[in-house]
């Protein structure tokens, strides 16, 4: 049920949408920023393995689950396919909910339907076993990063994402390769550069939702910690399995007793 419809904006306190966990779960997985793409296939795998495995009621991926998406149509090329395969089989087993990232953005209804997933809005009041946590992807709360806002503000219009869904799906695959190669790799957004949420914003929002507790990826620097008195964060940490010098990628899971972090289920 979303509790207002008014779009978030720089300095505005963005509506948010409320879940209400079934009491009869047990156990939440989060897990954001695993950028997955065809040329990291151990970090594909440790995901495909902890969603088949994992011993939660309900996995929720919170942003930047592709290193690029393109639009949903790209979902019948091979690796887009064999990532919603994936999910359209643990969607069977167990609920799995996805909010977009900075990098995932354009994935839409037609996806979210084929592979299963329900769809949360940035961000969510997640309310589960009494507890109230506010989901984030975290790239919103980043208000250091000044062209970083000014480029999500135009590239999430609506006039924006028509004009570029309606090129050509080839130009688009294009045009992303060449920003990534443009931006080397993940350094410009993605926190590694040194960004981080900005804590009077992040409490303003925990605030106006009634949450003592955040959960956001984004910055990749996992780690749990107070930001005022009764509020706290728990931010999640990028997966990269295929880095051999500093192999990753963990899972934050919520149950009654609150928050612990876990390697992934490898079954
Ligand atoms: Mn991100």
């Amino acid at each position: 049920m979303p509790a207002g419809a008014a779009p978030a904006g720089i300095g505005a306190l963005p509506a948010h949408f409320e879940f209400n966990a079934p009491a009869a779960w047990r156990a939440i997985d989060f897990i954001s920023d695993l950028h997955l793409s065809a040329e990291m296939p151990l970090t594909f795998a440790a995901w495909a393995a902890h969603l088949r495995h994992t011993p939660a009621d309900a996995v929720f991926m919170l942003g930047d689950l592709f290193e690029v998406w393109v639009g949903d149509d790209a979902r019948d090329c091979p690796f887009e396919r064999s990532a919603m395969d994936v999910m359209a089989e643990a969607a069977s087993h167990r609920q799995l909910a996805f909010m977009v990232g900075n990098r995932d953005f354009l994935l839409g209804h037609a996806m979210l339907r084929a592979s299963g997933l329900i769809g949360l809005p940035d961000p969510t009041l997640l309310v589960a076993w009494g507890q109230r946590v506010l989901l984030s992807h975290g790239d919103a709360l980043c208000l250091d990063d000044a062209p970083y806002q000014a480029f999500r503000q135009m590239v999430r219009s609506d006039a924006w994402q028509a004009r570029f869904l309606a090129r050509p799906l080839p130009e688009r695959q294009q045009l992303a390769a060449e920003m990534r190669r443009a931006s080397a790799g993940r350094q410009r957004f993605d926190g590694e550069a040194g960004v981080d949420a900005d804590i009077a914003e992040a409490v303003r929002w925990m605030h106006a939702s009634g949450a003592a507790e955040l959960v956001h990826g984004h910055t990749h620097r996992p780690a749990s910690h107070a930001l005022a008195p009764g509020f706290k964060r728990h931010v999640l940490g990028d997966w990269d399995r295929d880095d051999a010098a500093r192999p990753r990628g963990e899972v934050l899971r919520l149950t009654r007793d609150g928050f612990q972090r876990l390697p992934p289920a490898d079954g």
